[in-house]
């Protein structure tokens, strides 16, 4: 089940809670600012999540995943892969 657009695992993320946050695929805006701009970007192309793209994985997602504060070392990026390899 697809659970970010970005291919974070919101049910593994210690915000939800926290913050109360629905996870990213059901809410309209993150809580950390007015908007995600790979959820913007990928919503906009009618897309489920980024592994879905064709140009997957693009700059912005490679900046965001590894991002040496805040990105997971390419995992989201492998999350996408796995997903877009399900039947
Ligand atoms: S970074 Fe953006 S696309 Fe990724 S889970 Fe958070 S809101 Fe969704
Ligand atoms: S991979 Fe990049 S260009 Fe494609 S939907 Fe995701 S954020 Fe947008």
């Amino acid at each position: 089940m697809v659970e970010s657009r970005c291919g974070i695992l919101c049910s593994e993320c210690n915000y939800r809670e926290q913050m109360n946050c629905g996870g990213c695929v059901h809410i309209q805006k993150p809580f950390w600012g007015e908007e995600c701009p790979l959820k913007e970007c990928c919503e906009g192309k009618g897309l489920e999540h980024c592994g879905q793209c064709a140009d997957f994985p693009c700059d912005l997602l490679n900046q965001f995943a590894y991002d040496e504060a805040q990105g997971d070392d390419g995992k989201r990026i492998a999350q996408c892969k796995m997903w877009k390899a399900q039947p």
